[in-house]
């Protein structure tokens, strides 16, 4: 039944080895956790079960692009799916639930956030969910490097699930296809958590904070990537060694390089071109349009090479990348490993590279200053928000505002880098919700009925143009909210885009439809009322521990870095609880161990075949022993200098001996 389900919507066979063992156990009821690289087709261990399942599968994830796209993708295979995240109006969000549970949906996505509304959590009382299904599952854990504090929610939604089913009297019963041994009726909704990489204290925790239910499965892969070569080269001309690492490539060649600034991007993507080697860069700074546009460039190889930031590979499988750089130490393996696995996705072999400094460490450690500014700090900001936007104590809840940093913080006189820190802290907080990601598409959805679009002359022709365009280009607007892109309605109208613009908020002022800007810009959302700046409270849990945590990851990259006698794929796959039981044999460890074993043993072999020449032979030339000897003569001449040296051999008149024994 599975593969006939990954049949029809997706086309393929066969399922890869983890996949199928992920939707047995989820099938058979079992609470799982999914460990898959990126790249491994991880949205399909999820979206099998569930559309196998039936009802409604819930799928938390905080990246909205993503849930954006899967969505999409679902959408064109003719499967039921919505997603519902911080951003969205309240009317908005309200119709989605409505059409989810009204119209049998298959997905919700929803942003963690979203998990304790009072909506929701009425409207949840009406959905049939089957599956729970949490995406980036490390966010749950403190121990991990990306903990966001409402995935501690999703305990709770376990919670309310259980108890719909018990009052419902509607247990969990898996299809009859998988029902086994252990099979129970239960209250109990399966959890699948996924995520790429996990330390096994991470692992531990996730099970722990999802409540995972006796007997759980953990499956996962090894993470051994063998056409992936792990390097560390240490190099105080670190531009010098780029572009050696970066010159005279094939044609098919690709590459990323990671720096950890916005600006670094820029000026390394620049000195690259200017020697020559093309390069473009992207950070989550620019606009919407040029990332999609620059990403798309890159993509069709041109350039072939990009700078980016850590911003930059969500979501992106190009299968050609040979080379991962990283020129700026990452502040944790997990970081570092997900980035270098960019790299050989099409199973070619790669090169993940980490040009090292003394200066890295340094820098690291001043970060990480930075990261966790004063508390009084922290105060100021939160003030100097509500007086940018002006709301009273006690007003704002719930309000949505798009934030500028840099007017922010030039109307301020306050330090970008620290602000941002400032909020983030403030968000983790849940005073307020800091939205760094854009929302880059635009929506609109027909309010009005088909029928009365017919009379609608009281809009120009302008307006009429439009609603044809619109009507031509895409399709389910009566009933969603759907993405469209201005372009392709200035292409059919021949309007240009202020007048595009200005028309679509004239119909949406008359609800003709309602139209939603991209949002090109990020945005603060206030999630309690505003407060006295001494009433904000960073918590020690999210301060203290988290920065202790830190520093334990940054500790943990330095002495990877610093390590050169263990095999870094050896030293990576036992940072997340894997021992490799071989070396890789091709990392600059196993390179410079592999040398230095085979000149020791290349010389005591040319060493004992000089000997025995020389005893079988008699005296000869130096010439006439090369010419026995099938070696490059480089070589054994000079292990033969070292011999005459040594006196091992004797030398005189051109001809070699060996001494005598009683000399
Ligand atoms: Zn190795």
């Amino acid at each position: 039944m599975i593969n006939s389900i990954l049949k029809q919507y997706w086309g393929y066979d066969d399922f890869r080895p983890l996949q199928s063992e992920i939707i047995r156990s989820v099938l058979e009821g079992h609470d799982t956790l999914g460990m898959m690289p990126t790249g491994g087709g991880k949205s399909i261990t999820f979206q099998v079960p569930a559309i196998a399942l039936g009802g409604l599968t819930l799928v938390i994830t905080p990246l909205i692009s993503l849930m954006k796209d899967q969505c999409d993708h679902l959408v064109e295979r003719g499967i039921k799916a919505a997603a519902v995240y911080m951003g969205m109006t309240h009317q908005e969000i309200l119709e989605t639930f409505e059409r989810v549970i009204s119209e049998d949906y298959r997905f919700l996505y929803i942003s963690p956030e979203r998990l304790e509304t009072r909506l929701f959590q009425a409207k949840l009382q009406y959905m049939d969910v089957r599956l729970l299904v949490v995406d980036e599952a490390h966010c749950i854990s403190q121990w991990g490097y990306d903990f966001r504090p409402p995935y501690l929610k999703i305990s709770n939604l376990r919670q309310l699930l259980y108890e719909i089913r018990e009052r419902n009297k509607k247990p969990w019963v898996p299809i009859k296809e998988f029902e086994t041994l252990d099979s129970v009726l239960s209250y109990h909704t399966p959890c699948l958590a996924l995520t790429a990489t996990a330390t096994p204290e991470v692992i531990k925790d996730i099970q722990d904070k999802l409540h995972f239910r006796e007997p759980a499965r953990v499956l996962k892969t090894s993470f051994e990537r063998p056409n992936l070569t792990y390097s560390v080269i240490y190099s105080e001309d670190k531009m010098g060694n780029l572009v050696r690492l970066l010159g005279n490539q094939d044609a098919d060649f690709s590459a990323i390089v990671y720096v950890r600034s916005r600006k670094k991007t820029a000026e390394v993507a620049e000195y690259l071109t200017s020697q020559g080697i093309p390069a473009d860069y992207y950070h989550a700074g620019l606009s919407a349009e040029t990332k999609q546009q620059r990403q798309e460039a890159w993509m069709a190889g041109k350039p072939a090479i990009i700078i980016a930031t850590n911003a930059f590979g969500m979501g992106i499988d190009k299968p050609n990348v040979r080379k991962v750089i990283h020129i700026d130490l990452p502040p944790s393996i997990e970081e570092y490993f997900q980035e270098a696995g960019r790299a050989g996705r099409d199973g070619l072999p790669a090169e993940a590279i980490l040009l090292v400094s003394d200066s890295d460490k340094l820098r690291l450690c001043r970060h990480l200053l930075e990261e966790y500014p004063e508390r009084d700090f922290i105060r100021h900001v939160y003030g100097r928000l509500a007086s940018f936007y002006q709301i009273a104590i006690a007003a704002g809840l719930y309000n949505i505002f798009e934030f500028d940093i840099f007017r922010f913080c030039s109307v301020y006189h306050l330090a970008v880098q620290q602000v941002h820190y400032a909020l983030k802290l403030l968000d983790q907080a849940e005073y307020i919700q800091y939205i760094e990601e854009p929302d880059r598409h635009s929506r609109l959805m027909f309010v009005t009925s088909r029928e009365s679009l017919y009379h609608l002359n009281q809009f120009d022709a302008e307006c009429q143009r439009i609603i044809q365009a619109v009507l031509r280009l895409y399709s389910g607007l009566f009933a969603d909210y759907v993405y469209i892109r201005e372009e392709e309605i200035m292409r059919v109208t021949g309007l240009d885009r202020n007048t595009l613009y200005e028309k679509l908020l004239l119909l949406s002022r008359f609800h003709v439809l309602h139209y939603i800007p991209a949002r090109q810009k990020p945005a603060i959302v206030y999630l309690t009322p505003r407060l006295e700046d001494q009433e904000i409270r960073i918590p020690y849990t999210i301060y203290e521990q988290r920065r202790a945590r830190q520093e334990r990851r940054i500790d943990a990259i330095i002495h990877y870095v610093e390590n050169n006698q263990e095999c870094r794929l050896v030293q990576l796959l036992d940072y997340f609880g894997e021992k490799l039981d071989h070396r890789c044999g091709h990392c600059d460890v196993c390179l410079s161990k592999d040398l230095k074993g085979n000149i020791h043993e290349e010389k005591a072999m040319i060493r004992s075949l000089i000997i025995a020449k020389i005893q079988a032979r008699g005296p000869i030339t130096p010439q006439q022993l090369y010419a026995q000897i099938n070696m490059n003569p480089e070589r054994v001449g000079q292990v033969l200098r070292e011999m005459v040296e040594f006196e091992e051999i004797i030398y005189s008149d051109n001809i070699l001996t060996l001494p005598s024994a009683d000399s």
